[in-house]
Formats: structure tokens, sequence, C-alpha cells
């Protein structure tokens, strides 16, 4: 029986393959993955961003504008806002285009260095251990982070820290059901079920009442999450690779079963109301 990392609530096992074990937690319902790399940051070089981000940069900078836009009721006024592991800044630029006060953090020497030759200011390193201001930022933002990070725990503090009283997170995270596990342990025979579920580049896997109680869990008020539908922009790939075929098969078989959805999960730093033009719901479990 293992530790959750979250709320420290025993967790069993779900799913394993090669060196990689999956235990979801009988309490907060979190999936983690052991074991946990001491360091990520050598992982996301310029292939990485390449592959994954800047091939696809338009697409994504167009999904991500119209999700913050559907959210923005629930939203503070535009202020100071915080992108935590900002990549290539696609975000960012989506966040000044909507009159925000933009800082991104990033780990990776290659992604800061793109930022920064496109203008935008960025702390770099750890949230745990780069030197902001404490109670200075309107909103805290995590873009599909959160779930890479070893030690996301932490990564909450640090954000809470952060955020001014009243202030909101916000994560964004694939919604990952315990029936994707199933899925997976079905097909680790193959030895290629690591692929379903992104390990090791994907190390905590959330569902709505998941994510909704690590929120709470660290300390976030007025909990809310809702599901949206997933950036669907074509990473590409060279013609002939065996990765590329398995990766298009998994992505349609999980198309296919619903399982390629996103959550997004608010919460409000406890103190003075927020100035925006929603409260965030507390309803979180009407689904
Ligand atoms: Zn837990």
């Amino acid at each position: 029986m293992k530790k959750c990392v979250f709320c420290t609530g025993e967790a069993y096992p779900v799913w394993r393959e090669g060196k990689y074990r999956a235990y979801r937690c009988r309490r907060c319902l979190t999936v983690s993955v052991q074991p946990l790399p001491e360091q990520t940051a050598s992982l996301y070089d310029r292939d990485y961003f390449q592959r994954w981000y800047l091939s696809c940069a338009d697409s994504r900078g167009q999904y991500l504008s119209g999700l913050f836009r559907s959210l923005k009721k629930y939203l503070p006024k535009p202020g100071r806002l915080l992108d935590v592991g900002c990549g290539t800044g696609i975000f960012l630029e989506v966040a000044a285009r909507n009159g925000w006060q933009v800082l991104g953090e990033e780990i990776s020497p290659f992604a800061v260095s793109w930022c920064r030759q496109h203008g935008f200011t960025i702390a770099e390193g750890p949230l745990t251990e780069v030197k902001l201001p404490e109670n200075s930022f309107d909103l805290v933002t995590f873009w599909d982070v959160l779930a890479h990070v070893p030690e996301a725990p932490q990564y909450l503090a640090a954000a809470g820290k952060l955020l001014k009283s009243g202030g909101l997170i916000l994560v964004k995270t694939p919604c990952h059901q315990v029936s994707l596990f199933r899925m997976a342990r079905l097909f680790s025979f193959t030895g290629k079920s690591r692929a379903l579920l992104h390990v090791p580049a994907q190390l905590h896997h959330f569902n709505s009442l998941s994510l909704a109680r690590v929120l709470a869990g660290a300390g976030f008020k007025q909990v809310k999450i809702m599901e949206v539908k997933e950036h669907s922009g074509q990473v590409k790939f060279s013609s002939n690779q065996l990765s590329s075929y398995l990766f298009f098969q998994v992505k349609r078989l999980k198309d296919v079963l619903g399982l390629r959805k996103s959550l997004v999960g608010l919460g409000c730093k406890p103190g003075a109301a927020v100035t925006g033009n929603a409260q965030v719901n507390t309803d979180n479990r009407k689904k």
C-alpha cells in the first residue's frame, strides 16, 4: 500500500507496465505514477516543444483563446496573471491580448529563452523555488501542467501563497477516469499501454471528483470543476514512425470511448471577495 502524495490517504495499485506503477488514492481518488522522476527539466527540450506545441501553435492558441473566453464570467477582472509552466508562451500571448499583465514560470531552459526572445518576462525555475512576491497575483493558471509536476502538491501550496486573497487558481488537466486504467491494464501485455496514460510525462491523473478534492485539500474555496473539450490540433510526426501510428490509434480509441476529455478546475484563495463578474459556484457535484 502506498501513501497519496496529495492527501496521504492509502493508495492501491491500478496499473503496471515495466518499471512503472500507478496507484489510486482511496480518499481523494487521484492516481499517481511511481516512481516519480527527480527532475524533469531535461525532458522538456527543443524537440518536445517542437513536437507538441510549436508545430500546432496557431490551433492551440485558438483553442486556448476560445476556452479562456468561455471562462471569463468566472474570472476576476484582468490584473496580474502568473502562468505556471508557460512553455513557449502560447497562453501568455492569449492572456496579454485579453488585457492581463502576464508573467510566466518555466523550468525548461529552451522554453525560457524562447519566451524571452518573444518579449515575455519569465521566472525561471520550479515554482517552489522562484522568488516572486506573495499575495500579488489575481489569477494563477496551470494549463496541462499540474499532472506533469512530481511535486504537484507543493506547487498548489506555492500558488496559494502567490495569489492575493480572493484571487483565483485555474487548473486545466486531462480527465482520466478509472476506466482508462482498466483499459490500459488490458493492453499492458503489449508493453505499449503507457501511451494511453502518457506515462511517464503525465504523473498525476485526475477526474472531476479528485481534482475538486485536491484543490479543496490545498486550501482553495468555492471550487468549481467543468468538463471541457480537448484541443484537437494535429501533432506532426515524420511519416514512417511506428510511434506516430500508435499515437493516432490510441487517440482514435480514446475518441471512440469518450476518454479524450479535459477538466478545468477553479478555486478561490480565501479572503476578500474577488471583484469579478460572477461568483464561483460551490456546487461541483451536480452531475
Ligand atoms: Zn489522496
